[in-house]
């Protein structure tokens, strides 16, 4: 039998209740071998993560204020979880320890990486199993980039002398030993990276969601759980702002061809999210993935009178991009029109620069910025089977009263971009959601 390795998020341990919730989850099944635990993340919505509240501590060591009083809070998480489960387990060393070092500047990583390492130390604890400090595993190059080759050689040697163990998700080490954390929500990525270096045949994602849904639940009403997707339609609606998981955590399961499941700690039995390399089935009375959308947005509008012929000049335009450090999102055209979308915010100050640097490397016609665009994403793999469906997409948002400012179909046909007024962009998912899966 293969062995799943399984990561729980901040929420799936925040308190004793959630913690036997995952215990539950581990113990029904002997293959979840391999635990990668988040720090403990809100309880309620007005709570704060013992992350930022590390995070907290480090700012306060800047700013020569004492944290005993407010570290005591932390330490009451921990102990709060260590009394109501009744564990035997001392962690008043530790606490101490701690708190010397955040005091005494031991540097920010590894203040917020502390939330992991303590939440593991009591998981571990209380399932009975091995405890494999990230530190000794997970390594940074001196550059600060993840070291996967090295973490992938040991980790797998590491992981071999246990048959049972937790890994504290979010950081690893540098070549001069001290912490450093991936980007926030990193812990995906630990589980991932473990997933990988146990050969594991599915790496299981617990979040307090029960998968990825088709649009976002605050624009549209219960919106469907999406059952299966692939690693690309992902990619694609995270962009756009739809995501479960973290950006980089697809990478180490990818290469190494193993699935993603995300599942709800607090409703074990939904099936989840499978996440995939490819997949020749598609829900057949559905075409579409996912629709998501993101606003902030503008277009730079160039035109010129026999552009077509003008050899170069969509490079000539690009190198203004590259010039002003400014990445570009899409570039519609047409026969004398070259339009370049980028984010807004890339803009900022350097708006009129890029203005005249165009008229002076291009002596276009014409060149205006235009604000206030929202892009749509229509993804899914369905699409390259089904006919009409481009036009099922636009026929839904005109119907809607809608005007489309841009059209963009990406050659993999995976997923159509459409351009619409930034107060529009609601209103445009939810007719596309209501197009295709109602
Ligand atoms: N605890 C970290 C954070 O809040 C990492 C994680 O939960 O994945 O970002």
């Amino acid at each position: 039998m293969g062995l799943k390795v399984v990561k729980f998020g901040g929420s799936s341990l925040a308190d004793a209740e959630q913690f036997r919730k995952v215990a539950a989850i581990v113990k029904a099944d002997p293959s979840r071998r391999f635990v990668v635990a988040s720090a403990p993340g809100k309880r309620h919505s007005k709570d704060v993560k013992v992350t930022d509240m590390l995070y907290h501590c480090y700012e306060m060591v800047r700013n020569r204020e004492d944290i005993t009083e407010y570290y005591e809070q932390i330490c009451e998480r921990y102990n709060g979880i260590i009394r109501e489960l009744g564990l035997n387990f001392d962690i008043s060393g530790e606490l101490l320890y701690i708190r010397n070092a955040i005091t005494h500047h031991s540097g920010r990583d590894f203040a917020a990486s502390r939330g992991e390492y303590l939440n593991s130390l009591i998981l571990a604890k209380f399932l009975g199993f091995d405890f494999i400090d990230a530190e000794s595993v997970v390594f940074f190059h001196e550059n600060g980039q993840y070291d996967g080759e090295r973490t992938d050689a040991e980790l797998r040697e590491e992981l071999k002398k246990h048959r049972y163990a937790v890994i504290p998700g979010f950081y690893g080490v540098m070549p001069n030993g001290t912490i450093k954390t991936f980007s926030r929500g990193g812990s995906d990525i630990t589980g991932s990276i473990v997933a990988r270096a146990a050969d594991a045949e599915i790496y299981e994602n617990w979040t307090d969601v029960s998968g990825c849904l088709m649009a976002d639940p605050r624009i549209v009403e219960n919106p469907q759980p999406i059952k299966t997707i692939t690693y690309r339609e992902l990619r694609e609606l995270s962009y756009m702002g739809a995501s479960v998981l973290h950006e980089d955590a697809i990478f180490p399961v990818r290469y190494a061809g193993i699935p993603i499941n995300i599942r709800n700690t607090n409703d074990p039995a939904a099936p989840g999210t499978m996440i995939v390399a490819s997949t020749n089935e598609y829900d057949s009375d559905c075409v579409i993935t996912g629709v998501a959308g993101k606003r902030g947005f503008s277009v730079i509008n160039i035109e010129k009178d026999m552009m077509n012929s003008e050899i170069g000049f969509g490079r000539k335009v690009l190198d203004v991009m590259e010039d002003n450090d400014i990445s570009f999102e899409h570039l519609p055209s047409g026969v004398d029109t070259m339009s370049v979308v980028v984010m807004t915010s890339y803009l900022d100050t350097r708006r009129e620069r890029v203005l005249a640097s165009i008229n002076k490397r291009v002596r276009p016609d014409s060149v205006v910025i235009e604000d206030g665009l929202a892009l749509l994403a229509v993804v899914g793999r369905g699409m390259v089977k089904a006919k009409g469906t481009a036009a099922r997409v636009f026929d839904a948002i005109s119907d809607a009263g809608i005007n489309i400012r841009m059209i963009d179909q990406g050659s993999s046909e995976l997923n159509i971009i459409v351009g619409v007024e930034e107060h529009d962009l609601e209103a445009a998912i939810k007719a596309i959601y209501n197009e295709f899966v109602k």
